[in-house]
Parts: C-alpha cells; structure tokens; sequence
C-alpha cells in the first residue's frame, strides 16, 4: 500500500525525518508517497490575511517540488486523512508532531479515526531542535526559568539532519488545490524551502557576524528573517544548527568572520523558540490565560476606553515614535523587529493599561510568522505573567529605548513620514520641536498618555495586586 507523507508544519523536503520514514515506508513495499495538505476551514478561517497569503504561496513552492503532485483537500483532518487513506489503501500516515493544543486534539482525534481502519498515525520529529516537554531537570520537573532550560537544551541536543530523500515516487492523486488567499496589502517576504534556505545562507555569509550587538537595532535589519520561514517549516532548526556548530568551530578566524558570540547570541534565539514551545506543551492554558496573575483586576481599562486604547495603539497614534514606527512596520510588512515588538507589547500592556490577550490578537491578525506558542508567550513574557518570573517592575520606556537602540532615529522616520522631516534623535521626542508639529488632524498626534504617569500607576497597581 502507498504511504502518506502528510505535510502541516514542515512544508520543506530537506531535514524531513517523517518524510524519509513514509518513503523508506513506500519503498519497502514497492509503492509510492502522497504528499498530503489539508486545508482544515477552522485554521483558515482565523490565521490572518497575510499568513494565509504567505501559506498560499508556500504551498505552490511545496506543490512545485514535488512536480505538482502535492494533494490538497479541504475540509476537517480528522474526515479527510482517513479518507485519503481509504482511498488509495495506506496503512500508514506519517506525521512531524503538533504540539499546540489544537493541533494535539487533532491529531489525537485523527489516529483514533485512523485505527478504525486499521490504519496508524506514526509521529516523528517535530518543529523543534528539542521536542517540547523532553528537557527536564534532573527530578523530571519542567523548567520555569529561561537560562537553566537553556543550559539542559543545550546538554540535551539534536539529532543530525536527516538525509535528503532522492527520487521520491510521489503518488498522483485528485488535488482540489491550493485555494486563493485573500487578499493582502502587505509586502511579504517570498515563500518555500528554496528561499528560507537562500535567506540563511544570505544570513550565514552577511548577517551573523555582528549578530550579538546588530540584532537590537531596528533599523539595520540585522536580524535573520528567518521566523517566518521556521514558522511554517520551510527550514528546520536543527539545520540552523549543524550549520551553526560548523560555523562556531572556526568563529572569530579571520575579520569579518562571526565571532563565538554571535553564534552563541543565535543559538540562544532557538532556544526561546524551543522553551515557549516547551511552556506551552506544559500549560495548554497559556494561549488564552496568563500563567501568573500580577495585577488586580480593577488595574485594566474597560469598555469604550479599552477600545479607544487599542485602536489608537494598533494604528500607530499614539504620539510615542517608536511605538507608531513599530505598529507601522507590522500592519505594512507583516513583522516587526524584535526589541520594538518588546517596547509595543509592554506599551500596551503597562502604559495604556490593555490586558495582554488583546494585543496578542491583533499581532496574530497581522504577522506572517505568528505562531501561537511564541506569540502568546512572548507577550506573556513582556506583560510579567509567564513562567520565566521577567521581572514586572520592567516597564520598557519608549522614549529611551528609541534613543538607545535607534539613535539616529533612522528607522521612526522610516516608517512615521510625519516625522521625516525632524534629524537624528529629534525623531524621537518631536514635542520638543514645539506645538506646530500637531497643528493639523492628519499631522503627528500628541502623545496620548504621560509615560511616567502610567508607569506609576502600573507599579502602584502591582503593589496593590501583590497585597
Ligand atoms: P532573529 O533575531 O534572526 O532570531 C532567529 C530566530 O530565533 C527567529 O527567527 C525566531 O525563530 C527565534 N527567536 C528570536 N527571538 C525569539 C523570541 N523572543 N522568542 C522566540 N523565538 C525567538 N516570534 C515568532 O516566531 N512568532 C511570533 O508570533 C512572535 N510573536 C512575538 C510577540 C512579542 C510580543 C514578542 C516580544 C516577540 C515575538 N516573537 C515571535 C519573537 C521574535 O520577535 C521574532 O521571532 C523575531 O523578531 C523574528 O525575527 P528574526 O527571524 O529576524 O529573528
């Protein structure tokens, strides 16, 4: 009987252990692999316009590489994957693991459905370097703690990728196609294995040296760009890393060369991917409630004032430049630089008083790598709720961080015209230009809170709430 390969995540060939498995699976009885995508209504419904443009696109690239023969179905997976195996009689679906709580309810649901049949879901790799819930401390406890989990992952390791499948015999199937995505203003990067795999090695020869102090800039996009890419499994992490420990034996050899520093400073970024995966694989309950409540519940804004608050914040009005720049970037690009979206999430959260849930949904309704554990955790991380006890008193403020980390103010003018005109730093604090740069409804608007009022407040409340 035929296998199935069915793709969710890991829409690549390469590193693929569950794509060698279903073909060795296919080869040991002389059959061939249908490479299988469902497009499952209730994801679709509510990944976003952009992730559903870049999914899209991504899936062409996957159907391209397999010489268009990848079988799309919509519908829900736990009908449809067993129906596909009905139909051309596999005995086995092979699978990289979910491990978001849909996705583990889904799969659950597919294998009982499966084994009706007679048929099994066999479950291997996942998107992570380390599968989330394998790194424990030595009484077989979940970490809490970013560093520590970082040194156990680190002890723990990887395997090595996987080999390259070669001449796969891919089934030929009934597809009903990639469906077309709604569409979307934004300017998204391109999609599919090939290009996630020319980003990194772009990345490898141009980017990581200089990595440690460049990634907090935001205007030099010093950054990989690779989130999106792993988002969607079009580059494994455990390729970035076998690359990463070829590239860290002779760091610091030669000028221009990544120093040990910034491979470290990389791999300790797919570390935070693995453990907000790992916090999530602990605590299903994290994408919607926060770990740890720090403040009362009287500390929020309500009603017409909450909504008033996160319209002003979602469109870039709120008068504090880096704020407006970094809302810019991600309603126009569909990212945003990692420090802004730091400074964004806690302007929301600790100066306009905006629980974390809603700014968590308007990120997912917008970025192109938004990822429920690493979205939801971040933010968490930012608000002070999550596992990793971040410190609460840390209220990020957006004039200084702007100061410090875009001391030209290169990156507000690029993405806040009404600002170009002011030089350097001035960017940043444009109210001390004078008041005719408000003068008009459509010009730069005044900032809409006093930040050290409210980080007053903040820190008052959290006394309050720690009683
Ligand atoms: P690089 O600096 O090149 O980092 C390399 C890789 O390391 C990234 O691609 C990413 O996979 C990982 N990484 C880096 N920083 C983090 C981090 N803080 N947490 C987890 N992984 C990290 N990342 C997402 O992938 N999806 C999200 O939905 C998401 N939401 C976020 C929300 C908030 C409020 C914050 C503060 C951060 C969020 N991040 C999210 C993490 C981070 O901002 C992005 O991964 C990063 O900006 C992506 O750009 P890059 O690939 O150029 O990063």
């Amino acid at each position: 009987p035929t296998s199935i390969c069915w793709f969710r995540r890991d829409l690549r060939l390469a590193d693929h252990p569950a794509l060698v498995a279903a073909v060795e699976a296919a080869r040991a009885d002389g059959s061939d692999v249908v490479p299988l995508y469902v497009i499952d209504p209730a994801l679709w419904r509510t990944a976003g316009a952009n992730r559903l443009a870049y999914l899209a696109a991504s899936l062409r690239a996957l159907d391209r590489s397999v010489g268009g023969r990848l079988v799309v179905r919509h519908g829900d997976a736990v009908d449809v994957v067993p129906a596909v195996a009905r139909e051309v009689g596999a005995r086995e679906v092979h699978v990289s693991a979910s491990h978001e709580p849909y996705g583990r309810r889904r799969d659950r649901a597919t294998e009982s459905a499966l084994a009706a049949d007679g048929a099994s879901l066999r479950s291997i790799g996942s998107p992570y370097a380390v599968s989330p819930g394998r790194v424990r401390k030595a009484d077989g406890e979940p970490y809490q703690v970013f560093t520590p989990f970082r040194g156990a992952w680190l002890d723990h390791g990887w395997r090595d990728p996987a080999p390259h499948p070669r001449s796969v015999p891919w089934a030929t199937l009934p597809s009903d196609g990639v469906p077309d995505a709604p569409e979307t203003g934004a300017d998204l990067p391109e999609a599919g294995e090939a290009a996630a795999r020319a980003r990194w090695r772009e990345f490898l020869d141009d980017g990581l040296a200089g990595y440690a102090s460049g990634r907090d800039l935001p205007a030099h996009d010093d950054t990989s760009r690779l989130s999106v890419h792993l988002r969607w499994g079009e580059i494994h992490p455990r390729t970035l890393l076998a690359d990463l420990a070829e590239v860290g034996r002779s760091a610091g050899r030669g000028s221009g060369a990544p120093s040990s520093d910034d491979v470290a400073t990389f791999r300790s970024q797919l570390a935070w991917r693995d453990f907000h995966a790992d916090v999530l694989h602990h605590h299903p309950s994290a994408t919607a409630r926060s770990l740890r409540a720090v403040l009362p519940d009287d500390a929020w804004a309500t009603g017409t004032d909450e909504e008033e608050r996160l319209a002003v914040w979602a469109a870039g009005r709120t008068g504090y430049p880096l704020v407006d720049a970094g809302m810019r970037q991600l309603v126009a690009t569909g990212w945003m630089h990692n420090r802004v979206r730091m400074v964004v999430a806690s302007f929301l959260v600790k100066d306009l008083h905006v629980r974390w849930q809603r700014g968590a949904e308007h990120f997912m309704a917008h970025l192109v790598d938004g990822d429920i554990a690493q979205n939801q955790l971040n933010w968490q991380w930012v608000a002070g709720t999550g596992r990793d006890a971040a410190p609460y008193f840390r209220v990020f403020n957006p004039v200084t961080q702007g100061l410090r980390f875009d001391p030209d103010g290169e990156y507000v003018r690029r993405w806040v015209p009404e600002l170009r005109h002011l030089d350097g730093t001035a960017a940043h604090e444009p109210w001390k230009v004078g008041p005719s740069l408000f003068a008009s409804d459509d010009s730069y608007p005044e900032r809409v809170v006093d930040h050290a009022v409210e980080r007053r407040a903040t820190l008052d409340d959290l006394h309050r709430g720690r009683g």
